[in-house]
């Protein structure tokens, strides 16, 4: 007999490792014990050789499905085992946690009792065991016992403690575990509040089934929020649901029987059927195809986005529909989800007809993630329920820093906490601005310093001085007495993709571009398409679009028109473009506008903030051929729709990009022009070429101006890797064409992947850039305040 001790680091505690763990010693005739404490899971084994191999290799081969192995650690331990059976030692309470997971979709085991007629748990909808069910949606402080989770409403039947306390059963410690004798009930009820005795089939769940097959809209509790759901083949009800919830053209979400119902509407290939399947269940952007679908439920876009049912109530309600149900988060216009049955009835009451609700609290709210395929990789858009707070094991020399708390930017926020060499990015919160979203915030970060038992020894910010996340983390710095470490945001998307792509913290320096909507320069001016010599400590900017005068400063963001007329001006002239091009649409639109104020405006710097942007020149563009012109009702929705009409012909056009110049010489700042750019746009709508042809055009130019400068700026400072980050990033057509064009050059070229290329990924780059500046450097100056308001928006 032989003695070693296993330690195992990751996401190993609350997901059934201990009792794995167990029944593997079992079976390999292993005495000793597993225990959880603050670094993970501890096991003391005794046994031959041969047989602590094998529960090695099991060990390493086979973990619980929700669990996360980081490391494995085996150290001989000398003496004799204190007894001859394999034990289980609680975990004693008030220790760190390592972690907790995030929430999981229904596994197959839960589904298939679910399902069966015969089983106790038939058509309970909150069937769940250690491999699936809810997670971070339930709990309320550390560490993860029913007794700190919303569970705890729910005292277990005799069958179900049982269940809990049996190491042998899939159900052992199985926090949120419960049915239908004690465990939450779901139930339905009107407008009024009045609940609905359900006569057909006894359940709630097929009530709601048959009236969203009747044409109705329901909101349904889920585990991170309410969905609003209604018939997705139902025009009318559709256009009902965008009209009550005055989100006129904003995709909506939809939710499939299976993969193969899903295949009868859209393109499954392999990565997302895979994608479709992950235990988080996210939200997949597809290509439509097949049979059609309501035309309003993603106006103007050839995409869909699908997900498969994520809990036992999901499943009943597909199982009874058996067709794609539209299923968009429960909220009016741009407020977040509601994830509480008072405000559910008080603010959805105009919208939804009925509602399917349940009585276990949703504590933290989590929205539903989206990933979409492009460059041949999955892609988070956002990264939400199901992936938080999953940590990121940072690259090497982030071990030795100390504990960051980085708090993102304003619209799509995240914060992130790093610790121990990870990095813990929150779920997507949302725009700061809703009072309710900051109070969110603020109640995530609490919970979150908790769960990781993190103690900041330094907090990064954006350097924009409005952001609430700025004036938060000040505050706090100011409160704690903690250093305060102002962050550029740009350089915070080049650190970010660095960090989720295991550059060293002593990397060389690479040439970050970042294609973005606005954030603040470290010059006092607006910045948002910057080409940068960086590493994680500093950065140098080397290139940047010429700026152009945001008209009307956030009305600008707005109002695509208006950067229409200040890209027009600047590289053409107004006077030229309305001798040359009269008669073309744009020309005339604009001469019907305010010129003349907007001229004054622009030439005197009144309410014009001169900005570098490359969202405001995809603006351009698209307000140019008639897209979202007069005001966009979502982020980046001008350049989504534009993406979508010049995909069909973007690669035949690759010969016939417009074209570009830079100006200025090496010594200084280059700039990106677009007066050529402009010029061959305008000759071509003069010439009656297709909007899909020139909007081809015009991407193709842009990937073409991007690759050109920037395999001219590595070779001339030596740079031999290209991160790429920004909003614009989340366009399909300049990320493959810059990545592919850049490539064949012998660059190195890293985009994001596991973060949204948008602000979502902004505190991960925060944090890793604060972790260098805190262990080698000295944090940077703070820059004067702007002599502007500059805007939030991006
Ligand atoms: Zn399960
Ligand atoms: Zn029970």
């Amino acid at each position: 007999m032989s003695g070693i001790s296993i330690r195992i680091r990751g996401i190993v505690q609350g997901v059934g490792f201990r009792p794995a763990v167990w029944r593997m010693a079992g079976e390999c005739e292993i005495a000793g014990t597993v225990g959880n404490d603050a670094h993970g899971v501890l096991i003391q084994a005794w046994g031959s050789k041969s047989n602590l191999s094998r529960f090695k290799g099991l060990l390493e081969t086979f973990p619980p499905p929700l669990a996360r192995v980081e490391s494995i650690e085996i150290l001989p331990i000398t003496g004799d085992a204190p007894h001859l059976d394999f034990q289980i030692i609680g975990s004693s309470t008030g220790e760190a946690q390592t972690g907790i997971a995030p929430d999981a979709a229904t596994c197959p085991d839960c589904l298939k009792e679910t399902l069966n007629p015969k089983d106790r748990r038939t058509r309970y909808p909150f069937t769940n065991c250690t491999h699936c069910g809810p997670r971070l949606s339930i709990i309320r402080s550390v560490p993860y016992d029913r007794g700190n989770t919303s569970m705890d409403d729910f005292k277990m039947c005799e069958v179900c403690q049982g269940e809990y306390d049996d190491p042998a059963d899939r159900r052992f410690h199985a926090q949120p575990n419960a049915c239908a004798v004690c465990g939450p009930r779901v139930w339905i009820e009107d407008g009024q509040g009045n609940e609905i005795e359900s006569m057909q089939e006894g359940d709630a769940v097929s009530l709601a089934a048959s009236l969203i097959e009747k044409g109705e809209i329901i909101a349904i509790k889920g585990i991170g929020g309410f969905h609003l759901a209604c018939d997705a083949a139902q025009s009318k009800t559709v256009s009902q649901l965008r009209q009550r919830k005055k989100r006129y053209k904003k995709p909506f979400a939809l939710m499939a029987h299976d993969v193969d119902s899903i295949s009868n509407f859209a393109r499954v290939g392999e990565a997302e059927e895979w994608l479709l399947r992950d235990r988080a269940a996210p939200i997949v952007i597809l290509e439509a195809e097949g049979e059609p679908l309501a035309p309003g439920l993603a106006p103007g876009q050839s995409s869909l986005g699908f997900m498969l049912p994520y809990t036992p109530l999901h499943h009943l309600l597909m199982d009874h529909l058996k067709r794609p149900i539209v299923m968009t988060s429960a909220n009016i216009s741009d407020e977040p989800q509601c994830f509480e049955n008072s405000s559910a009835r008080e603010r959805l009451s105009g919208i939804a007809n009925y509602f399917l609700l349940h009585d276990r609290s949703i504590v933290n709210r989590l929205d539903d993630s989206v990933l979409r395929n492009m460059d041949g990789t999955p892609r988070f858009l956002r990264r939400a329920r199901g992936y938080a707070p999953e940590p990121l094991l940072l690259p090497k020399g982030f071990e030795g820093a100390p504990d960051i708390m980085a708090m993102g930017g304003e619209l799509k926020n995240t914060f992130c906490l790093l610790k121990d060499g990870r990095a813990m990015v929150s779920q997507h919160m949302g725009d700061l601005e809703e009072m309710s979203v900051l109070r969110d915030y603020l109640d995530n970060i609490d919970l979150y310093e908790q769960l990781f038992d993190h103690r900041p020894q330094a907090i990064a910010i954006d350097l924009h001085p409005g952001y609430l996340s700025s004036q938060t983390g000040r505050d706090w710095s100011r409160e704690r007495g903690v250093a305060l470490i102002e962050v550029q945001h740009h350089h915070a998307h080049v650190a970010a993709c660095m960090a989720e792509h295991g550059l060293p913290a002593d990397t060389q320096d690479v040439l970050g571009i970042v294609l973005d909507g606005l954030g603040m320069g470290d010059d006092g001016t607006i910045w948002g398409a910057e080409f940068m010599k960086a590493g994680y400590a500093s950065y140098e900017r080397l290139a940047r679009f010429r700026p152009v005068p945001m008209i009307g400063a956030a009305q600008a963001v707005r109002e695509p028109w208006r950067s229409a007329y200040a890209q027009l001006r600047q590289s053409l002239g107004w006077q030229m473009v309305a001798d040359t091009y009269g008669g073309l649409d744009i020309v005339d639109d604009l001469q019907r506008r305010p010129l003349k104020t907007l001229e004054t405006m622009a030439d005197k710097g009144l309410n014009s903030p001169m900005a570098s942007s490359a969202g405001r020149l995809f603006d351009a563009a698209a307000a140019i051929l008639g897209i979202s012109r007069d005001g966009v009702s979502y982020e980046g929705e001008a350049a989504i729709l534009m993406e979508d009409m010049a995909a069909p012909c973007f690669t035949e056009e690759k010969a016939r990009a417009y074209p570009s110049s830079v100006n200025g010489d090496n010594c200084f700042l280059l700039e990106l022009v677009w007066d050529d750019l402009w010029t061959n746009l305008l000759d071509d709508l003069m010439r009656g070429t297709d909007q899909a042809v020139v909007a081809a055009r015009f991407h193709q130019g842009v990937v073409v101006a991007v690759s050109d400068l920037a395999e001219r700026l590595a070779r001339q400072h030596g740079l031999s890797t290209v991160i790429l980050g920004g909003g614009v990033f989340q366009n399909r057509l300049i990320l493959e064409g810059v990545t592919e064009t850049l490539s064949t050059t012998g660059l190195r070229v890293h985009s994001p992947r596991l973060f949204p290329a948008n602000d979502g990924g902004l505190s991960l780059g925060q944090a890793a850039i604060a972790a260098i500046r805190q262990t080698h450097g000295k944090p940077r100056k703070a820059t004067e305040s702007p002599e502007f308001i500059i805007p939030t928006l991006n």
